[in-house]
């Protein structure tokens, strides 16, 4: 994998490329560090750094209902030149976000949480304008200037962040937050985009609670980048249904469209939470059924999987824990090559056999590059990173799962590396290796009465009722007509 690496002279080349340019929306001259040239060369950099973290969801008819409402919606933008994408990306977290040059992207999870396609406008609006409205560019000049950017979004540690993968350009602009204004700003040009192509942009304030009840939910944990910038979303929802009706006057439309039965009907079968065959994981065992493999976690550390790599950490960040597909035919020379990724030396190795698996197991520890680095790591009271390495031959690749943390944690944590990689082995349990994703299914409502009722003669488990309240943006006590569609889980 690539790893982003900025050195002086480039970011001096950035500078010297810095103009005053006028912004698009607002018609103002401020400062950029990108021309519209590197905005797009940067969106193409970071296209396939994105869609290998998180892979495509497949499936044409959304593929091109977004299509046609994306480049409906550039026509009428503050940009049209741009050479935009649009993507449906297979994560369950319910997110949209854009990146310079005309790329955005709307996650499976997004997806089946609209429920009409005027949310889905608005949304898709929103994200136009951070791209019309330089937000990402002026976002990366401000990173690309303290060169803080490249770290400071890190979900581990800084020290750890040359061994995760997270330091990747395209990545690296998905945890940048715009500001309150930047969002704002975006709003507004949702409900003005959306309005232009024909959808009623006051249904995308009431998404807003979606969102801020999902938030609720997960208790704040996976708090969408749509959402967290945004303190009040009681506030933004208000401003935004004004806005709405303020675009209704301007383009003086009569009618708007919602298509909530369309919407509904296209979803309809969309994969809900966390895709099994991705891999998952149940009572602290990981499992990966398309690869059959799968090893213990250490209990109550944190797992992100991605179609790259398993990563794991404790809640107090101090270690890492990591599995990816090593390179080379033998696992000597897939040693070898991770050993010079990383920039780090053995200093112990063996030839093991792990649950019957050639292996081969070692200790190393980062090479101090210069001096001069070394001396300043040292000023600072830092410590050079430790890391066991397992490396495991099995179905035709070789598996490299690696625990890194500081050379002074490292007799804390060896153990509980060791213990967890040890338990590596192949999976053969069927109930894990046919385990199925659930999916959004849409029923017709067989009688009048309450949500709740209509959940409850479709036989929704009563534990998973305010769940799938919030996937139908309705309340539990909200009334339901005879015939109505609404989302269930099968
Ligand atoms: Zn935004």
């Amino acid at each position: 994998m690539k790893r982003l690496a900025i050195s002086g002279s480039v970011l001096i080349l950035w500078m010297m490329a810095a103009s005053c340019a006028k912004n698009p929306v607002t018609g103002k001259s401020e400062l950029m560090l990108m021309s519209k040239e590197q905005e797009i060369a940067m969106g193409k950099q970071s296209d396939p750094e994105i869609v290998a973290y998180f892979g495509l969801y497949e499936d044409e008819k959304m593929q091109s209902f977004i299509n046609e409402k994306g480049k409906a919606m550039a026509a009428i933008s503050h940009r049209k030149e741009l050479p935009y994408e649009f993507k449906i990306v297979d994560s369950p977290v319910v997110n949209a976000f854009a990146v310079p040059g005309g790329f955005v992207y709307f996650t499976r999870g997004i997806m089946a949480h609209f429920n009409n396609e005027a949310e889905f406008a608005g949304v898709l609006g929103h994200e136009i304008g951070h791209i019309t409205a330089r937000h990402s560019a002026k976002q990366y000049s401000r990173a690309m200037l303290g060169q803080i950017g490249l770290v400071a979004g890190s979900v581990i540690s800084p020290e750890f962040a040359q061994i995760a993968d997270v330091a990747q350009t395209g990545l690296q602009l998905l945890f940048l937050k715009f500001g309150r204004d930047a969002e704002s700003q975006s709003d507004k040009l949702g409900v003005e985009y959306s309005t232009k192509i024909g959808y009623d942009a006051s249904e995308m304030a009431g998404f807003f609670s979606t969102l801020d009840r999902l938030s609720a939910q997960s208790g704040g944990e996976e708090v969408p980048t749509f959402l967290s910038t945004h303190p009040d979303p009681v506030d933004r929802e208000r401003k935004v249904a004004k806005l709405a009706e303020e675009w209704r006057r301007k383009t003086g439309a009569t009618e708007l469209d919602v298509n909530r039965e369309s919407y509904l009907k296209m979803i309809d079968g969309i994969v809900y939470g966390e895709d099994p065959k991705q891999g998952f994981v149940e009572n602290n065992v990981f499992y990966h059924p398309v690869l059959k493999f799968q090893f213990a976690i250490p209990s109550s550390w944190k797992v992100q999987n991605t179609p790259q790599q398993v990563q794991m950490v404790p809640a107090d960040g101090r270690a890492l824990m990591m599995l990816t597909l090593a390179q080379g035919s033998s696992l000597e020379q897939a040693a070898q090559t991770t050993l010079q990724n990383y920039q780090m030396q053995a200093i112990d190795s063996k030839r093991e056999t792990v649950n019957g698996l050639q292996a081969i197991v070692l200790i190393a520890d980062q090479q101090a590059q210069q001096q001069q680095q070394q001396q300043q790591q040292q000023q600072a009271g830092q410590q050079g990173i430790r890391a066991l390495m397992y490396f495991i031959q099995y179905g035709g690749n070789i598996y490299n799962l690696i625990g890194a943390s500081s050379q002074a944690d490292f007799n804390a944590y060896g153990q509980l590396f060791q213990s967890a990689m040890g338990t590596f082995r192949e999976l053969t349990d069927p109930s894990k290796l046919n385990k199925k994703p659930e999916r959004v299914r849409v029923k017709a409502v067989s009688q009048q009465g309450t949500l709740s009722q209509a959940f409850s003669s479709l036989r929704v488990d009563k534990k998973r009722m305010d769940e799938m309240a919030v996937l139908n943006g309705m309340t539990l006590n909200e009334t339901v007509q005879r015939g109505m569609l609404i989302k269930v889980i099968e």
